[in-house]
């Protein structure tokens, strides 16, 4: 997992665990409840409202109801008072028909006038038939009313059928006197209670309103509005609970159940001023809330709606917080399944995250995978554990600086620390937009240790552990930069020794590498014996060794140790219960005397080693100017030779290779010579090594190449040409396209040329050597294998390659008459590349016996001085004049 991923990932986590408590069901839920709550209490408030509305409309009404009863009944006691009037005026005279006849006092409201008379029989009415017949009305309540009452009172009855008119009215009624003062009698007048009606039909409180004039005796005296609703006309309603209320001095509006329905009502009550009659108003319910419930409906509906909504969105938010949870538990787990430890950081230091791992790595206790610390203590802790010191850490890491660049001495992103334990961690750490940090803990021990194993190989000598070459040289540098920054006056020398075993090459070749190895373990441990522990030692490759010796005031003279160490080396070795005996040659380089850079003093102890060898081995020598002589003539070599190499000094012998059965050229082998101003024809062995150590190799290389192709070209076709390639050129990934561009230019078919190459190019880099080989083989060019039998001679390489061509090495031709082995060695590698298809070439061939031996061995082809020495190109014609395969066949 990519850390920016991690991070990410981690940041969701965190969220997620801080909100969780506060999910969206539960948010969801609030909401419903929070809407609902909201309606019933609107409803609630408008229920209130709509009472209040419903109370003060029913006291409005009332008021104005009360006014219009005062107004009718006052009237008709305005009409009653006048026929009174009329009837006392007459002083006796009881003609009562004509006073009601006359008086003209009937009205919409008043629908009958009568006069009764003391004994309660009625005299005179302006309704029915008239004259009005005498009717006996003693046992009705309005004349019985007045009948001994001392108070003059308006009478109000109870709705009933008038006998005369026979229609329901009410009746007021007055008493009237007689002259002397006596009761007279009652005038009556009747209204119809029907007149209210008109009354009812100008207000409009609501549907389902009612309305009633109503006695102090709880009898119904006027009744209107909803015909559903409201009281009989004459309704007595003394047994009901409404009845109670009336008594009441002050009527607020109040539930009551209605007349007919047993639904309640809003009762508005008001006593008439003066009169023992009460006006009602009453409204049921259903009306008072009328608004309410409608706003009630639409707000349930809107309410569903709503709720629909919340949960529907609810449940879309559920499914995704669980789809994160899921992802944030399975980013958990794989967090807490990593092989990495890894910790986030906010701004505020705290740390949200921190996996097993982490706990691991860091030696953190349990309890911090769920209750982290904040960072800083964690650093408390950790230094306090001693964790940083080790670390390369500043002293103390401020929680501040842990996420400025200071952090780690500016290492923030990265920097490996050190564990008490000596566990190695890589930190990694990487900033968040927000402030914090993710940091990230790796185990690296493994790896650093194994780095520090290659580091250790890389500098060492594999088989004996000592020193290599490459640690030599630093080692050396070391020491030479310690001396320039010492006292220039006081320069202690110091000596570099560079030994070379005499006879090792007879044991390794004799006994076998085996035997070989374990020689040189020996010989460098008695080294380590024979020197002090500041000594240096190393193995410089195959037999050679070198020390520097460490100076001091005390220390030993050179030539001392030297002579310890030819001695020690000198005893005889036990090895595999072999007796062996070796011995060492030292030369002695005193620096920085004889050399500023360990090049030159190293150069300098070899060149003193030539001098000990040269004086019979088994000693020392110390370097001398005069030596130097050698190493300056082998510079003036360089020199002069990368100026032959520009100027074209050098020059190409062409040697002929001879076939064995049809004694006829096949071709020539290019080798390089150097006509030197000074020193005359330098042979190769002299100036190829030092082409190749100095690089010249490939321009010289290139150049034989050319040369030998464009001649070639020219040669009768049969013939090839056999160029030598140095290991060095193949360092040169070109080489081959180079060949073939050569080839091209030459015009020369790539069959015709042949490549000689040595077994110590498939010693090392071998694949790619093999790849270069098998791309020239490719195109057509021949591989010949060069002096085998002088290196390792190991038949395997035979075949590790498809050769063309085996080259079987002077050393061998020599020996053949004389040594059995050499022929024995000859005629399997004839079989060998026999059966591979390879040919094979004898070198170095100088005697017919040699060139008969080898005829009868089964070489093909042979090259030596018995055929010819390599000659300069212009003898090359002539040469192949005389070779021409059809004269010496013929011979
Ligand atoms: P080599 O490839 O083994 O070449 C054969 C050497 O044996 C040549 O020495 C040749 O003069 C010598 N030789 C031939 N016949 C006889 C004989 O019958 N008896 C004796 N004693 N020697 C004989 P040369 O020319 O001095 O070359 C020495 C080596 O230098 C060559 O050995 C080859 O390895 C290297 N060399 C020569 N020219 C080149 C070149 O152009 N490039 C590279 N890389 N190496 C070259
Ligand atoms: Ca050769
Ligand atoms: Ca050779």
């Amino acid at each position: 997992m990519r850390l920016r991923e991690v991070r990410r990932a981690i940041k969701r986590v965190a969220l997620w665990r801080r909100k969780s408590w506060l999910g969206s069901t539960s948010l969801g839920v609030a909401m419903v409840c929070a809407l609902w709550l909201g309606i019933v209490t609107k409803h609630t408030e408008n229920r209130a409202i709509d009472l209040a509305g419903a109370k003060r409309d029913l006291q409005n009404v009332t008021l104005l109801f009360e006014e219009n009863v005062l107004r009718s009944i006052g009237e008709m006691d305005k009409a009653l008072l006048y026929l009174r009037r009329s009837i006392e005026a007459g002083k006796g005279n009881h003609d009562f028909h004509s006073i009601v006849s006359t008086t003209d006092i009937l009205s919409a409201l008043i629908v009958q006038v009568a006069i009764i008379d003391a004994n309660g029989i009625m005299r005179a009415s302006n309704v029915g038939p008239q004259p009005a017949p005498a009717t006996d009305l003693s046992d009705r309540e309005h004349y019985r009313f007045h009948i001994g009452r001392t108070t003059d009172d308006l009478f109000i009855s109870k709705p009933v059928i008038g006998r005369a008119s026979g229609k329901w009215s009410v009746q007021l009624t007055r008493r009237f006197l007689m002259p002397d003062g006596t009761f007279g009698g009652v005038v009556v007048a009747s209204f119809n209670p029907a007149h209210f009606e008109s009354f009812y039909g100008r207000i409009d409180l609501g549907k389902g309103a009612s309305y009633a004039l109503l006695g102090a005796d709880g009898i119904v005296r006027a009744s209107g509005g909803d015909p559903d609703e409201r009281f009989r006309l004459g309704q007595d309603l003394s047994a009901t609970s409404l009845f109670p209320i009336l008594k009441k001095d002050k009527l607020e509006p109040f539930w009551e159940s209605g007349a007919e329905s047993a639904t309640s009502q809003l009762f508005g009550l008001r006593k008439v001023a003066g009169h023992p009659v009460v006006v009602s108003a009453s409204l049921p319910e259903r009306t008072v809330y009328g608004d309410s419930e409608h706003n009630a409906y639409i707000m349930l509906v809107a309410g569903l709606l709503l709720t629909l909504l919340i949960l529907w969105a609810t449940r879309r938010a559920w499914l995704s917080e669980m789809q994160v949870k899921e992802k944030a538990e399975q980013l958990q787990l794989t967090l807490d399944h990593m092989s990495q430890g890894i910790m986030m950081v906010t701004r505020d230091l705290q740390i949200p995250i921190l996996n097993r791992k982490s706990l691991d790595l860091l030696d953190l206790p349990r309890s911090f995978l769920h209750s982290p610390p904040r960072f800083d203590e964690l650093v408390a802790l950790q230094e306090q554990r001693g964790e940083f010191t080790n670390a390369d850490l500043p002293e103390k890491i401020g929680a501040l600086e842990a996420f400025g660049p200071s952090d780690v001495i500016g290492r923030f992103e990265m920097y490996e620390r050190v564990r008490p334990d000596g566990t190695v961690i890589e930190v990694r750490s990487s900033r968040l937009r927000n402030g914090g940090f993710v940091r990230t803990f790796s185990d690296i021990t493994q790896r650093r240790r194994a780095q520090v194993q290659a580091d250790r190989m890389a500098s060492e000598d594999t088989l004996t552990g000592l020193a290599n070459r490459r640690t030599l040289m630093q080692h050396l540098d070391m020491v030479l930069q310690e001396r320039m920054s010492q006292d220039a006056s006081e320069p202690h020398p110091f000596a570099v020794l560079y030994l070379d075993l005499d006879r090792f090459k007879f044991v390794n070749d004799t006994q076998g590498h085996a035997v070989g190895d374990k020689l040189l373990l020996a010989v460098a441990e008695r080294l380590k014996a024979s020197l002090r522990q500041n000594d240096f030692i190393a193995r410089l490759g195959g037999d050679e060794f070198a020390i520097v010796l460490s100076s001091s005031e005390r220390a030993e003279r050179p030539e001392i140790v030297a002579q310890r160490l030819v001695d020690a080396i000198g005893r005889s070795y036990d090895i595999d219960s072999h007796q062996l005996l070796i011995g060492a040659s030292i030369g002695i380089a005193i620096g920085p005397d004889n050399g500023q850079t360990g090049n030159e003093l190293l150069i300098a102890a070899d060149l003193a080693l030539y001098a000990a060898k040269a004086a019979g081995r088994a000693t020392y020598r110390f370097f001398s100017n005069e030596m130097n002589e050698g190493l300056k003539v082998r510079q003036q070599i360089e020199t002069d030779l990368r100026e032959a190499i520009v100027n074209e000094k050098l020059e190409l012998h062409y040697q002929p290779i001879i076939h064995l059965q049809n004694n006829a050229i096949v071709g020539f082998e290019a080798l390089a010579r150097w006509r030197h101003p000074v020193n005359g024809m330098v042979p190769p062995d002299k100036f190829i090594p030092i082409a190749e150590e100095c690089g010249l190799i490939q321009v010289l290389g290139q150049w034989v190449l050319q040369e030998a192709c464009s001649q070639a070209a020219k040669w009768p076709k049969h013939l090839t040409v056999a160029v030598n390639l140095s290991p060095v050129q193949f360092a040169n990934p070109g080489l081959a396209g180079m060949i073939e561009r050569i080839l091209a230019e030459a015009g020369l078919e790539p069959a015709r040329l042949e490549v000689e190459i040595t077994e110590g190019l498939l010693m090392k880099n071998s694949d790619s050597n093999l790849a270069t080989l098998q791309r020239l083989k490719d195109v057509g060019v021949r591989i010949a294998m060069d002096d085998f039998g002088t290196g390792y001679s190991s038949l395997g390489y035979l075949q590790s390659f498809p050769f063309d061509r085996i080259k079987v090495d002077r050393s061998f031709v020599s020996k053949l008459g004389s040594n059995a082995s050499s022929s024995a060695i000859v005629r399997a590698v004839v079989d060998i590349a026999g059966s591979r298809g390879m040919h094979t070439t004898a070198e170095g061939v100088e005697t017919e016996a040699q060139r008969q031996g080898l005829a009868m061995l089964g070489c093909d082809e042979a090259q030596g001085y018995l055929f010819s020495k390599p000659v300069p190109l212009d003898g090359v014609t002539k040469l192949i004049a005389e070779w021409a395969p059809q004269l010496k066949s013929a011979a």
